[in-house]
């Protein structure tokens, strides 16, 4: 097959030494001269296309999202911004389910109030193919994949990555194998891959372990990774920015919250505004960029630990946090799919941070399953990862971190559906069992 687009066009380059390879030609996306990991660049000038060419055909591309169309820009929430994602992928060998022209949704009355007093806004990025914000960057890592011609992908996961990369691959025809931790995912994340038709390895340890023999599959054995390892996954997953500058004007809101597991969502909110500058949104009229504010729970909290510990000098300076920064054995959670306590993309994670004037914040288990529970009262069922962003938020209002009237928004991602059994633990007592099948029986219980 000949190849589509080659080094001219769209690069990998190394965050440690500025190392550029061609993306298509990569198979282990680690920088052979430091180790260091991949971000990957694009050759705008050769689009000619002005910021107003830019922002119309993404306006164009939402009009006619009514529309009965087959063509991906239209159909997707992710390759509606096609020109900055993956500009020069051609249009045949796009990998979409159809993902992500999801929801952004006011704070409902109870979620407002347990917060306080800011503008809250949340993105439902659970609203998507396998229910989880990694349908935005799958999209893109597996068009690459198709692009490149891999006949395989594998990856480690708490769940939410595996059931992604099986859909697009199945979407793709191209084998898949995940490795995930032994009764360390849910019910819901294990069937995922398995209708999906993946071949499906557990491991009797936890996500870092699996995530090292992924490592070592991906170096040693040929493994093409669908983990954030593979940075064609930030690419989609700066749709989140742009669906969220495109939703307010083209302005971004004060701050955006994230929840950290591995990392890639934090990385690629960055990764977006950072593109935003470097295009000159500020002539279009975007005033600023957003702070990031980067959540964790207690129990996983390699990141939040190190921020708190950098943080003695006022400022946190990227070589401070390096310092201070260890992976931590985690904790049991029911946020599940953030257990990890030695994220592949932290140095991209606190690259951002800084590079916003971000923040980390710890969430406690108590505080991240009551933000669940709040949302319900609201009528939308997240996910516990969600409850950290919000725990994390609440914990930001209250220091005065963030502001009061600021806007957030929060990025929630994955449906609380897949997350049944932890999500509804508590509320147990709620059910009440009727002694035989009679009306009457009911009726008194009603009434009482
Ligand atoms: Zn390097």
């Amino acid at each position: 097959m000949q190849k589509p687009f080659g080094i001219e066009q769209s690069w990998l380059v190394c965050i440690g030494c500025g190392y550029r390879t061609d993306l298509l030609d990569e198979r282990k996306f680690r920088c052979p001269k430091c180790g260091g990991l991949y971000d990957i660049d694009h050759n705008f000038g050769l689009l000619k296309k002005s910021l107003y060419d830019y922002i119309r055909v993404f306006e164009a591309n939402v009009n006619l999202s009514a529309r009965r169309s087959e063509n991906p820009a239209i159909r997707s929430g992710v390759w509606r911004f096609k020109d900055w994602v993956m500009p020069f992928m051609p249009d045949d060998l796009i990998v979409t389910l159809n993902e992500g022209i999801v929801p952004i949704i006011r704070a409902g009355k109870h979620l407002q109030d347990w917060v306080g007093d800011v503008e809250l806004y949340i993105i439902m990025e659970g609203m998507t193919p396998t229910g989880s914000f990694k349908d935005f960057g799958g999209t893109v890592m597996m068009s690459v994949a198709n692009a490149a011609g891999i006949k395989a992908v594998g990856c480690a996961s708490t769940g939410d990555t595996s059931a992604m990369a099986a859909a697009y691959a199945a979407a793709a025809g191209i084998q898949c194998a995940v490795i995930l931790p032994k009764d360390k995912v849910t019910a819901v994340q294990l069937a995922q891959p398995l209708v999906y038709g993946a071949k499906i390895i557990t491991l009797p340890g936890d996500f870092d372990d699996c995530m090292q023999v992924m490592q070592e599959l991906v170096a040693n054995y040929g493994v093409y990774p669908a983990n954030s390892l593979n940075p064609a996954r930030i690419e989609g997953h700066q749709a989140t920015v742009f669906q969220i500058a495109q939703y307010f004007g083209w302005q971004l809101p004060e701050w955006i919250a994230v929840p950290v597991g591995n990392g890639s969502n934090c990385s690629s909110v960055g990764k977006a505004m950072r593109l935003m500058e470097r295009l000159g949104m500020e002539r279009f009229g975007l005033k600023k960029i957003s702070r990031i504010l980067g959540c964790q729970s207690e129990a996983a909290n390699p990141l939040g630990k190190s921020w708190n510990l950098a943080q003695k000098d006022d400022e946190v300076a990227l070589e401070t946090w390096k310092a201070k920064y260890e992976p931590v054995k985690v904790g049991e959670t029911a946020a599940t799919a953030a257990r990890i306590g030695n994220p592949v993309s932290r140095d991209k994670v606190m690259r951002e941070i800084v590079h916003s004037r971000g923040a980390m914040e710890i969430a406690t288990e108590h505080d991240l399953s009551e933000a669940v529970s709040i949302c319900g009262k609201d009528g939308h069922f997240v996910c516990p990862q969600t409850g950290i962003a919000l725990a994390g938020v609440r914990n930001a209002v209250k220091k005065r971190l963030i502001e009061k009237e600021e806007k957030v928004v929060v990025v929630s991602t994955a449906t609380g559906l897949k997350f049944t059994e932890t999500a509804a633990a508590h509320l147990k007592h709620n059910i009440i069992s009727a002694n035989d099948c009679k009306t009457e029986t009911v009726a008194k219980i009603l009434q009482g």
